[in-house]
């Protein structure tokens, strides 16, 4: 029991962590960019080389748990990441290039006509809504033809080739 009271004491979120909040808070919202925590870190260390990643992930958390920031995974188009973005931008949906990662945010009446229609269809009441659709850009799709036409051509090698 004591020790769950110091442990409670001990947090204290607000005070101590507010320069860390406010800088990793600003670099979020002025980026107008997906950032991942290893990304964040190292602008946040320009600003306070003091920071450390503990602090930065610990920061992120808190700011998400405030409802001031979206964590997002982005269909982990890289990996394990996760991407922050300020909470203060209209609903949008993401989406995502699978190949080359570019985002691009979708805003528009179809994702609000979808929430009512889903409140509408189940009775629910939704605090929170992510949309995202992962693919391939203009761009990629035909880098992945021509890559597909490689492939094609280089199985063609006599180890693969089979006897007709
Ligand atoms: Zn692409
Ligand atoms: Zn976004």
């Amino acid at each position: 029991m004591a020790l769950e009271v110091a442990k409670k004491s001990l947090k204290d979120p607000g005070v101590r962590m507010t320069r860390q909040r406010k800088i990793l808070l600003d670099l979020i919202d002025q980026s107008g960019e997906h950032l991942d925590a290893e990304r964040l870190f190292t602008l946040a260390q320009q600003k306070d080389p003091k920071l450390n990643r503990v602090t930065v992930c610990r920061t992120l958390k808190l700011l998400k748990a405030g409802g001031l920031v979206d964590e997002l995974d982005l269909m982990h188009h890289k990996g394990d990441q996760h991407y922050y973005e300020t909470r203060m931008k209209q609903e949008h949906a993401h989406v995502i290039c699978l190949r080359c990662g570019r985002i691009e945010e979708f805003f528009g009446d179809p994702l609000q006509k979808m929430r009512e229609q889903i409140e509408d269809h189940f009775g629910f009441q939704i605090v929170l809504a992510r949309t995202e659709v992962g693919g391939y850009c203009s761009h990629c799709q035909v880098l992945r033809a021509q890559e597909m036409g490689n492939a094609a051509a280089s199985s063609g090698r006599p180890g693969s080739r089979r006897t007709l």
